[in-house]
């Protein structure tokens, strides 16, 4: 899934199409080695881009509603862009354990192209799956990871590419049993294929699937899976089927009107702290609860342990569902909802084009590329956040653009996009306006003064 990724077949778009619903046979997703395997997942932006098109269309011709908002849509999207970069520089962690125990340790091979191997490793990769996240779920250091993925208190398209940069970093040992008999090219499709699939179940807009509910994972049941009423937590693991919930007694079907997000919300668009600010909380209690076996119980329990209480925690000190519960909605005047999606849209074309580009370029550009895209999610967090240092961190961000363009190691995929840095520089050339965007910045302080600390949650 490296930049050498993409075998000649298996990458036109009807079969990327398909690839987000696992509907590709066997015989055009077999692959010989690791190398040829398409890089499903990158491949699939374009998709995932027009999907969220479409159930924003849906959406409204069903209900006259919206599925969600701006800041939400971009902190998902910050996080998704974040979450990927690691595999920008370094092969995927998955990868590399998976291929080090299969050229060490393996006991025996089973051919790469046969269906047979082709379906038990579907079966494989998906009950390892399920067991990796029901642990997330039930054992606190792997569910600081995983809360990310539940932080958003919207359920869309957008909360699907919600993702934690820590995760695939505890993800990987759940797949190692595999790597003894399954070739690794053959879990390489797997893997990306059973992330793919859990893109389209996260909507509203598609209510029950009939007689598809007792095998797959539906939007149905993963909605359930991302609600914080009592009924909801701690249910629905699986990830393409559901068949391991009904196995192993952690199945729930939709009832009462889920209301998304975590049991404590978090009430925050900054991608960094959404990372960090769980393990900052497991390093604060352990310190303060006494006893050696209490403190790795913080580590190792569940994130609803406390002295004293069962493993998991107790389910009466889940808080209760009103239906009055209001998400995190910060005001922001108009014009920085506008200015934020326009520079966040910059951002993702220059993501898009790093990953275009990357074997092209040297890694001090690819470096640079990488924190700067880092520096302007950040900062479009804050901004969206209405905090009043936002404004001073978007005059870095901005003048830091500037610098590193007229440096020649930013470019753009799209040319309508080019235009707007040229114009840009072109400003900056003339003199006449030494910087566009540090004078949106400098606006942007001047009007999160006067706002001051006015908070308004509002539904959209
Ligand atoms: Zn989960
Ligand atoms: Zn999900």
């Amino acid at each position: 899934m490296g930049a050498e990724a993409g075998g000649p077949r298996g990458t036109a778009p009807g079969q990327q199409l398909r690839a987000l619903f696992y509907a590709l046979a066997p015989g055009e997703s077999s692959f010989r080695t690791v190398e040829e395997v398409p890089d499903y997942v990158e491949k699939s932006i374009p998709f995932f881009i027009t999907f969220i098109g479409l159930e924003f269309a849906v959406s409204w011709i069903q209900k006259r509603k919206l599925p969600g908002r701006i800041n939400d849509g971009i902190s998902s999207l910050s996080l998704g862009i974040l979450s990927r970069l690691p595999d920008v520089l370094f092969r995927s962690i998955e990868l590399i354990s998976y291929i080090h125990v299969w050229n060490n340790y393996r006991l025996f091979e089973l051919p790469w192209d046969s269906p047979w191997t082709w379906y038990l490793t579907l079966l494989g990769v998906d009950f390892a799956y399920y067991f990796f996240h029901r642990m997330s779920h039930e054992v606190n250091i792997l569910w600081a990871a995983h809360q990310v993925h539940h932080s958003s208190e919207d359920y869309n398209l957008f909360t699907a590419l919600r993702q934690s940069v820590l995760q695939k970093y505890t993800s990987w040992m759940f797949n190692l049993p595999m790597a003894l008999f399954i070739p690794p090219s053959v879990f390489a499709v797997h893997l990306q294929f059973n992330l793919l699939y859990q893109f389209w179940i996260h909507t509203e807009v598609i209510t029950k699937l009939g007689p598809l509910e007792w095998i797959l994972n539906t939007p149905s049941h993963h909605r359930v899976h991302h609600g914080r009423n009592p009924y909801c937590i701690d249910k629905n693991y699986g990830g393409t089927l559901i068949i391991w919930d009904r196995i192993f007694g952690t199945f729930e079907a939709e009832d009462a009107k889920v209301v998304y997000g975590l049991t404590h919300p978090v009430n925050s668009f900054d991608p960094i702290m959404l990372q960090l600010r769980p393990l900052a909380h497991i390093w604060n209690t352990f310190w303060a609860t006494p006893g050696f076996c209490n403190k790795l119980s913080v580590i190792f329990k569940g994130p609803g342990w406390g002295p004293g209480k069962p493993r998991l925690g107790l389910p009466e000190e889940i808080p209760v569902i009103t239906g009055k519960e209001v998400p995190f909605n910060p005001w922001v005047p108009a014009y920085l909802n506008c200015y934020a999606l326009v520079h966040f849209a910059v951002i993702v074309d220059l993501y898009i084009e790093l990953l275009a580009s990357m074997t092209m370029l040297s890694q001090g550009t690819v470096l640079l590329r990488i924190g700067f895209i880092i520096l302007s999610l950040a900062s479009f967090g804050l901004l969206m956040e209405n905090k009043s240092k936002a404004g001073i961190l978007e005059i870095i961000r901005c003048l830091v653009f500037i610098v590193v363009y007229k440096h020649g190691h930013f470019r753009s995929h799209f040319p309508f996009l080019g235009y707007a840095y040229e114009l840009r520089v072109t400003n900056g050339h003339h003199g006449g306006l030494p910087a566009l965007l540090p004078a949106w910045a400098w606006l942007a302080q001047m009007e999160l003064t006067k706002q001051g600390t006015k908070w308004q949650n509002e539904l959209v």
